[in-house]
């Protein structure tokens, strides 16, 4: 299972691939707001429906303005010390109170994913071994990128939750939890994901010209060359605000990654985005930017149980996505 993030910013690396016996994370760059929360319901009149995906933008632009805010600590950066900061995960994720264990894995290590290297930021195996590319550590191109989120959940896969787009929600969650207990680098890494995850969502609404991020459509990560759906949708207003947010080395950065996936990949872009952002972001934040933030809809996660893959899916009980919320609450993120 691996995560990945896409915005050159989040790193969306997370992928299951049940057939390889591992799940990893995509480094891919990563709309909101459609089902779920009473909040959403109510706006969803006032959406224009040439812009479904308006309402991303907005949290973009509100997560670029306290990313922003934020620089000035960059230079604080974020631990090295992978165990270490493993076991900080794994305590904040048993006090999240879904009854996982916040158990360590066995091993913590760098890894050389050979030709998954350029989409996968993280894995992890059913040996029990979290891994993280080694590029975070070596390569001149990857080394001041954060990979907080990208442990945070290969962590929450190491408790048994296995299906992607549950993981990326308590992913969320614990990276809120450990920004506003001011964890170094969790608010940084977590404002810039917020950006980059909300940016992809919103042009990939545009691009495969979706009016939703949520539906019950399957997704199919790999597809042969050709096969795969083209963007064809017109995105120049979302490419608008993302060049106007984005700096100009993180646009060019972007641009090569979204290229990446798009024509050399083998997969299927849409499908990692729908997995890994667009369905988590159209959870996460309705249910954060209601009154009761609470994410009820346990049915997507299944759970391995010493290495072995349960065939129905085991519910996580409800959980209160409260530290989200005071981050958007605190950013104007609800607008
Ligand atoms: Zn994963």
């Amino acid at each position: 299972m691996s995560r990945p993030r896409y915005s050159a910013l989040r790193y969306f690396i997370v992928a299951l691939l049940m057939a390889g016996l591992w799940v990893v994370v995509l480094a891919f760059a990563g709309g909101l707001r459609p089902a779920g929360a009473p909040l959403s319901e109510h706006r969803r009149d006032l959406v224009d429906p040439r812009h479904p995906y308006d309402s991303l933008l907005r949290l973009a632009q509100a997560a670029d303005k306290a990313f922003d805010r934020e620089l000035w600590r960059r230079e604080s950066g974020w631990s090295m010390d992978r165990a270490a900061t493993a076991q900080d995960i794994a305590w904040q994720i048993a006090e999240e109170d879904l009854g996982l264990p916040g158990r360590m894995p066995d091993t913590i290590t760098w890894a050389d994913y050979g030709k998954d290297r350029n989409s996968v930021a993280g894995r992890y195996t059913w040996g029990d071994e979290v891994s993280l590319n080694v590029r975070y550590r070596d390569d001149p191109t990857w080394k001041h990128l954060p990979w907080l989120g990208v442990l945070i959940h290969e962590m929450v896969h190491a408790q048994g939750v296995y299906n992607e787009t549950r993981t990326e929600i308590l992913t969320w969650e614990v990276e809120a939890a450990m920004a506003q207990l001011d964890y170094p680098g969790a608010r940084l890494d977590l404002l810039r994901s917020l950006r980059g995850d909300a940016l992809i969502a919103a042009w990939w609404m545009a691009a495969y010209q979706k009016t939703s991020l949520l539906s019950d459509t399957e997704t199919h990560r790999y597809c042969g060359s050709g096969q795969c759906p083209a963007p064809t949708g017109d995105t120049s207003h979302v490419d608008a605000v993302r060049r106007d947010l984005l700096d100009p080395v993180e646009w060019r950065r972007t641009e090569k990654r979204m290229r990446w996936w798009l024509y050399s990949s083998g997969d299927d872009y849409s499908s990692v985005i729908e997995v890994y952002v667009a369905r988590v972001l159209g959870t996460l934040i309705p249910a954060a930017c209601s009154v009761d933030p609470v994410v009820a809809d346990a049915s997507v996660a299944a759970v391995v149980v010493r290495g072995v893959p349960m065939s129905l899916p085991i519910p996580l009980p409800a959980f209160r996505v409260d530290d989200m919320a005071a981050v958007l609450e605190e950013i104007g993120g609800c607008s």
